[in-house]
């Protein structure tokens, strides 16, 4: 089966490696035995969304938010939100997640307004929230950790439509206040996890991966890889996370 990956603004949305995550999502597609095309959809591009199989767009500073935010909600949003409602799995990080809520205020005042796919808005906050991530997701029907590097000065806050995609064991998350990490809608995740996401976070990408070939084959389920090196790549990032805390002796526990 061909699996379209549409990789939005790959020459402008780009921050902490997030292309690792098309690179990730493309390899293990191969390795389900599908055949996996990557699609680039920058400026001015209108394709459509709903042919596509998953939808990825990395994170950018507030300049690159401001370049792409007219383009995204005339050219792109419509179909995105469609694509979205129809299923396709899509994942959005950090400054893309900001852009796919409600609007994203900078701490200069300027709002950038955003799709509304997700029940967010984010306000830019005067220090920024950086460091190593660990959190807990039940995305999947079980609990799992997902591990990544946040940099934002953006807090962001859930609306009553909105369902978090975890709970930040260490680190900010969503504001750094109500323990709350990214958000899901449909098959829509967004996060604010660098990293990249993906080659550390395995079971996610195969979650992702799972619900696109769903889409076009329903019942049929991927079969698990052999994720030794990934979940070594895992455990081997749990660290910074556990010294942000200032310790976590406990914390290796977790994996
Ligand atoms: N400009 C946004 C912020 O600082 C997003 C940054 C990012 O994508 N890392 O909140």
């Amino acid at each position: 089966m061909r699996l379209v990956i549409c990789h939005l603004y790959p020459d402008i949305m780009n921050l902490y490696g997030d292309r690792g995550n098309v690179i990730a999502l493309d390899r293990r597609a191969r390795w389900h035995g599908l055949e996996p095309v990557v699609v680039p959809v920058s400026l001015g591009d209108a394709p459509d969304f709903e042919k596509f199989d998953l939808i990825f767009m990395g994170g950018g500073q507030d300049r690159e938010q401001g370049l792409i935010t007219a383009d995204l909600l005339q050219a792109k949003g419509p179909g995105i939100k469609a694509a979205v409602e129809a299923g396709v799995p899509l994942l959005a990080i950090c400054g893309a997640y900001q852009l796919l809520g409600h609007y994203y205020r900078t701490f200069a005042g300027e709002v950038l307004p955003g799709l509304g796919l997700f029940d967010v808005r984010t306000e830019a906050g005067p220090t920024r929230i950086i460091g190593d991530v660990l959190a807990e997701s039940k995305l999947s029907g079980e609990s799992r950790t997902l591990v990544g590097f946040e940099n934002h000065s953006g807090r962001t806050f859930l609306g009553p439509g909105a369902v978090p995609l975890g709970r930040v064991l260490v680190g900010g998350g969503n504001n750094g206040r109500d323990g709350t990490e990214g958000a899901v809608y449909r098959n829509a995740l967004g996060t604010y996890l660098h990293g990249s996401l993906l080659p550390k976070n395995p079971w996610l990408a195969d979650y992702l991966l799972g619900r696109a070939v769903e889409r076009r084959r329903g019942g049929v389920r991927l079969a698990r890889l052999d994720d030794a090196l990934e979940d070594m790549a895992h455990r081997a990032a749990a660290p910074g996370a556990a010294r942000r805390r200032g310790g976590g002796g406990g914390l290796l526990g977790f994996f």
